[in-house]
């Protein structure tokens, strides 16, 4: 499999299982290491968190905010799912025993190079990891003009450890 093979795949990709099959892939064939039954949750999160993995538990949770945020922002869907790729890469390496976050970090741009080549906005988003997230708490500031009240729904039901 080559880089074309994964670019053209995550461009394709119409679902979270779709694209976390696809960090599988690129884990397996970069690093070597493979791991089955784990569950994807979303779940409303504050907009500076992506995504968490609970530490042995079989869970990881992408934040359902973030997502919707990103739906309404005029951004492509190869961008839109190179995201959602490096937000599930990070967790799911997290579920691999990687706990350290800067060796995770540096992981996640490794298995990016090897996977897509380095112009590929995944190499992008795991140099700049908080540019993607300052993008979108700029627009949770606008966000909170809406009257709907779903960003305060599930604020203090966070109360589980988790690693960011
Ligand atoms: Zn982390």
């Amino acid at each position: 499999m080559k880089e074309h093979y994964f670019i053209e795949k995550l461009e394709k990709c119409g679902s979270y299982g779709e694209i976390f099959d696809l960090v599988k892939k690129a884990v397996k064939r970069t690093l070597g290491l493979h791991r089955v039954g784990l569950l994807l949750y979303l779940e409303n999160l504050p907009p500076n968190i992506g995504a968490y993995y609970q530490v042995g538990s079989n869970g990881i949770v992408l934040n359902k905010l973030l997502i919707n945020l990103m739906g309404k922002l005029l951004i492509s869907k190869t961008d839109f799912n190179s995201l959602i790729f490096s937000l599930l890469l990070h967790e799911y390496l997290h579920s691999l025993g990687f706990l350290n976050e800067e060796e995770v970090r540096k992981l996640v741009y490794e298995v990016s190079m090897k996977t897509f080549g380095k112009n590929h906005p995944t190499v992008r988003m795991a140099l700049e990891p908080s540019l993607s997230l300052n993008i979108l708490l700029l627009s949770s500031i606008d966000e909170q003009t809406d009257p709907h009240l779903e960003i305060v729904k599930d604020f203090e039901k966070i109360e589980h450890p988790y690693i960011t």
